[in-house]
């Protein structure tokens, strides 16, 4: 295969070579379902039990608290329906106008079952304040869900605070973390969360697994039915194999997360200081301190689209900020909720820097877009 610069981390990441290694016995000879009592299914019992408990113990939550999905989109999928229809039927969801689809199809799918929602806006950084909270929390609302960490932008809400409104109004609260761990500190009982959502492969595990945190004593409805997997709430026989990946890359994310994140801050710093003593004109998007690596870049009267091309074209993997998703060109709701002027909105990047990045690189990238743009 030809070299490339892979800067498209918050799409996904590169499966973590120890986690692969942990998954392969059983992938191949230690194939027993966990399920079953003999000696065979209880090693893949035993590896489950042990892949909960690493994965609650990196979030600061009990292994009963973790329950194992197919990935960020399940989780919040799960956490919308599981909350709205098992903790308070009827009552209503108060989200933001920036979450990942998981999050407002959702909400959409509850709405037309009856159940209110209503669409908090978010300042041009894409911070969702505690007063925009409070002024939309009513007797009713039984489910509060606002991201931790936003896709596009990587903007980081104040969590603590929203999830402290949340409950002093009687009310659920729900964050989709996909983006947010394995990459900065999530501590369950620091957020305050009920409910939060994760996915493996944005932090160096494998692609199809991630967890919803519930927290005890929280109802929500089952997700499916069948089994008595996951305690009856999440039927199916378990993906033992990347379960076990999925643990092993976030505890060695997590050991090494101060490393990366200031290796991943000096990229960026580095990236942007070319761009700016290129004299590019362009805006950053989001709140300073986002995710580390996030760079979602606003260029005027340019098409995002033709950028990502002709950067692919040199072997550099980005994502355009400015379509919903693959097959869409319109401007995202993200960028729309920030209020970034259109002629800048099209125009956009969205560059994410992982661990596995240069300097070298990040030099490559910038040079790459200034002679673009010129
Ligand atoms: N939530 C957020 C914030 C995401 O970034 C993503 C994936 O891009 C998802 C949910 C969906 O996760 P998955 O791809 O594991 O379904």
């Amino acid at each position: 295969m030809k070299p490339f610069i892979y800067a498209d981390h918050a799409a996904t990441t590169k499966l973590d070579e120890d986690a692969l290694a942990a998954m392969m016995p059983f992938l191949t000879g230690e194939y027993g379902n966990p399920s079953q009592p003999y000696a065979f299914g209880r090693k893949a019992r035993q590896a489950l039990q042990e892949a909960r408990a690493t994965v609650a113990a990196c979030i600061n939550a009990e292994p009963e608290e973790i329950f194992f999905t197919s990935g960020g989109t399940e989780s919040d999928n799960w956490a919308i329906r599981g909350a709205t229809f098992g903790n308070a039927p009827g009552r209503g969801i108060v989200t933001s106008a920036v979450e990942h689809h998981a999050v407002l199809r959702s909400c959409e799918d509850a709405e037309r079952l009856g159940c209110p929602v209503s669409y908090l806006p978010v300042t041009e950084e894409g911070v969702v304040t505690a007063e925009m909270l409070r002024t939309a929390m009513l007797p009713d609302t039984g489910l509060v869900s606002v991201m931790l960490a936003n896709n596009e932008i990587g903007t980081v809400q104040p969590i603590c605070r929203l999830s402290a409104i949340a409950h002093e109004e009687g009310a659920l609260f729900h964050t989709d973390a996909v983006q947010a761990v394995g990459h900065i500190p999530v501590d369950v009982k620091e957020l305050g969360v009920d409910l939060l959502s994760a996915s493996a492969h944005k932090f160096n595990g494998p692609k199809g697994v991630g967890f919803l945190y519930v927290k005890k004593g929280t109802s929500i409805t089952p997700y499916a039915l069948g089994g008595a997997q996951e305690s009856g709430l999440r039927a199916g026989t378990e993906n033992v194999a990347s379960l076990v990946g999925m643990a092993v890359a976030l505890q060695k994310n997590c050991l090494a997360m101060d490393k990366h994140t200031s290796h991943i801050r000096q990229l960026e710093e580095l990236l942007i200081r070319r761009l700016r003593s290129a004299n590019v004109d362009f805006i950053r998007n989001g709140r300073p301190g986002g995710i580390p690596g996030n760079l979602s870049l606003s260029f005027p009267h340019s098409d995002g689209e033709a950028l990502l091309h002709r950067l692919d074209l040199k072997g550099i993997c980005v994502s355009t900020g400015a379509a919903c998703d693959t097959v869409s060109t319109q401007i995202s709701h993200v960028l729309k909720a920030i209020g970034l002027p259109e002629s800048y909105a099209r125009g956009t990047v969205r560059i994410s820097l992982g661990k596995s990045n240069t300097a070298e690189e990040a030099e490559a990238i910038a040079r790459a877009l200034i002679s673009i743009l010129r």
